[in-house]
């Protein structure tokens, strides 16, 4: 958390006088649009406006939050997000540890911000900002907006949106309040904002609860595929780019996808390797149980990064060379 003096230097830099801009990752997910907006929501109730920019759209699963439809979508509206953020004073980055995660457009737009930059984020090897709260223990940037409030001591502030928006970010990017960093603090966090209005039943089923029956076909088509290699221990996922189209896939179709690979006993390491819709490269997503740290694995081989248990890369190449070479490079790893 930051220390106390940073406490008071970031009060008086939250007033009206002050533009604020709060930016997430490229493809916001739960967390990230759940920590932005909640933020937004609190500085609201502290009399205060805020811009919440993100580089690309989100999922639609997520567009039932409160305010996200004024949520800045840089792809669409550069003018506008460019100029908010070169006239930022204050810009908030949430959920992401390094400009060049909110992509080529967003990022150089960060670094050449005068604003002042303040980081609330829990992924691994933070970049130097002005303030910066990082803690990779936190299952969600959602909960350490939460523990900012709380340091600001201004807990009474919080209502309904507010505890509906980081309510939704903590059970997204704990996956239901499962992975191994949801802590004692995470439920107490997560009870308090549920007394202060947040709606269990509502967030799940209108997070959860959006299947289309084209994101079931794509799963059946994924799931009857499955591979699972080096002993048992990795499970491979895939999706081409004409398999998408011909399932008229959306963006947020296939999120989660890569969590079958875990569910199957004795797996480590799940990698789901899907090609870009557009541009010659595959994105990959990595998950891991317990101590197989695919943050590090994805940094060494995938030009990626993210978390111990969560990370992602990408790959040049066509997917049937990428998973090749994914094969070859799990050979000299430990799990
Ligand atoms: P996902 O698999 O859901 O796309 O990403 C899992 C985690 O890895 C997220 O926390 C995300 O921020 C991070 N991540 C995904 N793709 C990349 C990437 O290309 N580079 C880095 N550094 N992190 C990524
Ligand atoms: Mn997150």
């Amino acid at each position: 958390m930051f220390d106390s003096f940073q406490i008071s230097a970031l009060k008086n830099l939250l007033v009206p006088q002050n533009k604020i801009v709060i930016i997430t990752h490229y493809n916001p997910d739960g967390d990230a649009i759940g920590s932005s907006l909640g933020l937004k929501h609190f500085l609201k109730q502290k009399g205060l406006e805020a811009d919440v920019i993100v580089p690309n759209d989100f999922p639609k699963f997520l567009k039932w939050m409160p305010e996200a439809k004024q949520v800045i979508i840089a792809d669409y509206k550069r003018k506008i997000a460019g100029e908010a953020i070169y006239n930022a004073d204050v810009i908030f980055i949430l959920d992401f540890n390094a400009s060049h995660r909110s992509g080529n457009l967003v990022g150089p737009w960060i670094e050449k911000a005068r604003a002042k930059k303040i980081l609330i984020d829990h992924h691994q090897q933070p970049d130097n900002f002005d303030f910066v709260y990082s803690d990779v223990t936190i299952p969600a940037t959602s909960q350490m907006v939460y523990h900012f409030i709380e340091a600001l001591g201004e807990e009474e502030l919080v209502n309904k949106e507010i505890a509906d928006c980081l309510y939704t970010g903590i059970m997204t990017d704990t996956g239901g309040f499962r992975f191994r960093s949801t802590s004692a603090t995470t439920h107490r966090i997560t009870a308090k904002l549920i007394e202060n209005g947040a709606d269990p039943a509502q967030i799940t089923s209108s997070t959860w609860d959006t299947n289309t029956v084209s994101r079931l076909h794509l799963l059946a088509l994924i799931l009857g595929r499955i591979e699972v290699v080096k002993d048992g221990k990795v499970a491979i996922l895939w999706l081409k780019r004409d398999e998408l189209k011909q399932y008229g896939f959306q963006k947020g179709d296939t999120e989660g996808f890569v969590n079958y690979g875990l569910s199957i006993m004795g797996t480590q390491v799940s990698a789901f390797f899907m090609e870009d819709l557009y541009e010659d490269f595959v994105k990959i997503s990595f998950r891991s149980k317990d101590y197989v740290d695919v943050n590090q694995f994805s940094r060494n081989h995938f030009d990626g990064g993210g978390h111990i248990n969560a990370a992602g890369g990408k790959y040049m190449k066509s997917i049937e060379e990428t998973i090749e070479d994914f094969k070859v490079k799990i050979e000299g790893e430990e799990f």
